[in-house]
């Protein structure tokens, strides 16, 4: 029987909009600010565009100033360039992303780097990533994802987790890197795999904390978990599967979310987990450059 806790990042995503959506109302009202989000979006892909469709809706939601720039796919990267020293420059916009991925002729490196590290909501900046890795959190834009599944641990954990072993699966910059930083300055003793990883069901086994960012459906299963460990899957895989006779497509995480449930203490269901909570951290950095810029956080 499972006994494990279904972490509910829709309600707790909605939960920190509310508080952003006041935050925001007020800071309207006491000092004329309104935040500023731009989107970047370059191509068709269907699901990136379904991403900056929710990112848009989700701004204007908080009561935030949103614009999107649509560029063609085969758009020059000067153009691309340019247009992002115009958002350095407009004072309306405190938030510049860049929806990734970048069609082929571009250089994602130079792009992101071009944003100012002031507007640099998604954390990607060296400049953040060096105040992120050098323990500097507070001091930095953290990526979006990794800040969300750190809300969701300290919710079961506390903030401090000294003592406690914590195996981060994925070492990509966006989500594995970062969030292992989070965890080590959280006191946690971490691990990060990745594909070149030897027994890796051993490794994970002596984890309290897990963090799956693989993008294999379903990969680490109830017998990769320490009893009690708090499992974060933040993976997002499209799988078939039949339903009275049909074939249907549906999302799946990293973890077998039922046989983890059957040991680990808490456990983020896939959707509803990690997803909803990495669109707010976007709306939660905005709010904070939008409040930097005016000298009103330190
Ligand atoms: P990525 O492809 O950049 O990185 C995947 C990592 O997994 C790599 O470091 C690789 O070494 C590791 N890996 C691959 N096969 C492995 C194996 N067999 N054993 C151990 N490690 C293995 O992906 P990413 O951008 O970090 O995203 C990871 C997953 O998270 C994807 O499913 C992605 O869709 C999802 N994601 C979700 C959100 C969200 O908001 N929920 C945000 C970002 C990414």
């Amino acid at each position: 029987m499972s006994n494990a806790i279904r972490i509910d990042g829709k309600a707790k995503a909605a939960e920190l909009s509310e508080q952003i959506t006041a935050e925001t109302a007020a800071l309207k009202e006491q000092h004329g600010l309104q935040p500023g989000l731009a989107v970047v979006i370059i191509g068709e892909d269907p699901a990136s565009q379904v991403y900056v469709r929710n990112k848009g809706k989700r701004a204007e939601g908080c009561g935030f100033y949103s614009v999107q720039h649509s560029l063609d796919a085969d758009v020059a990267q000067d153009a691309v360039l340019e247009l992002i020293d115009e958002l350095n420059n407009d004072d309306r916009i405190h938030g510049i992303l860049v929806q990734l991925p970048l069609p082929d002729h571009l250089d994602e490196q130079t792009i992101t780097q071009s944003i100012s590290p002031a507007k640099d909501v998604d954390g990607f900046h060296f400049i953040n990533i060096g105040k992120l890795t050098s323990g500097n959190v507070a001091d930095a834009f953290v990526p979006c994802t990794p800040a969300g599944c750190m809300l969701m641990i300290e919710d079961h954990l506390g903030a401090d987790l000294s003592g406690l072993k914590a195996v981060v699966i994925g070492r990509s910059n966006i989500v594995g890197k970062p969030m292992g930083a989070l965890l080590l300055k959280a006191n946690a003793t971490v691990t990060t795999c990745h594909s070149r990883t030897p027994d890796l069901p051993g490794v994970v086994r002596d984890a309290d904390i897990v963090v799956a960012a693989v993008g294999r459906p379903n990969m680490v299963t109830g017998e990769w978990i320490k009893p009690g460990a708090v499992v974060i899957d933040v993976g997002i895989n499209r799988v078939e599967v039949e339903v009275d006779g049909e074939t249907r497509s549906k999302l799946t995480g990293d973890v077998d979310y039922d046989s983890a449930c059957e040991v680990a203490k808490a456990v983020t269901p896939v959707p509803g987990g990690v997803g909803p909570m990495t669109i707010t951290m976007l709306m939660f950095n905005t709010l904070r450059a939008a409040r930097l810029s005016a000298g009103l956080e330190s």
